[in-house]
């Protein structure tokens, strides 16, 4: 688990700065060295639900059950008549972030997890490999 408490919102660096403040970051852009203009904001978690936040910590995959209403049919989940779905856990990297449903390891992002549809909750083990 990531305890960083800020986040730039330019370049996406995560700092332990505790404030918001000024970008202390630079980079090259071509040969000249260019100080980042952005703000480190601090990081709200406040969104993320807790109850997924075991299974991010160790990379679990999950079963959710949606609750009435909030079954999608778009295929996914057809085997379970979209009351269910398979995902690993991930966060979303904005000063504000969320819990995101990654449909594989190497997914690269996801779509956001929406807490007041899930009813339930189920680890699926982790896998050794
Ligand atoms: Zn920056």
């Amino acid at each position: 688990m990531d305890n960083y408490k800020t986040v730039c919102d330019k370049c996406g660096r995560k700092t332990w700065y505790k404030t918001e403040q000024q970008c202390h970051c630079s980079y090259f852009h071509g040969d000249v060295n260019v100080r980042c203009t952005g703000m480190l904001r601090v990081i709200d978690n406040s969104a993320l639900d807790d109850r997924f936040t075991r299974f991010y910590d160790v990379g679990e995959r999950v079963e959710v059950e949606w609750k009435d209403g909030f079954e999608d049919y778009t295929g996914y989940g057809y085997r379970t008549e979209g009351k269910k779905a398979r995902f690993y856990v991930g966060k979303s990297t904005g000063w504000k972030p969320i819990y995101l449903q990654i449909l594989r390891k190497n997914s690269s992002g996801g779509a956001a997890l929406l807490s007041c549809a899930v009813k339930s909750i189920r680890g699926l083990g982790i896998y050794k490999n």
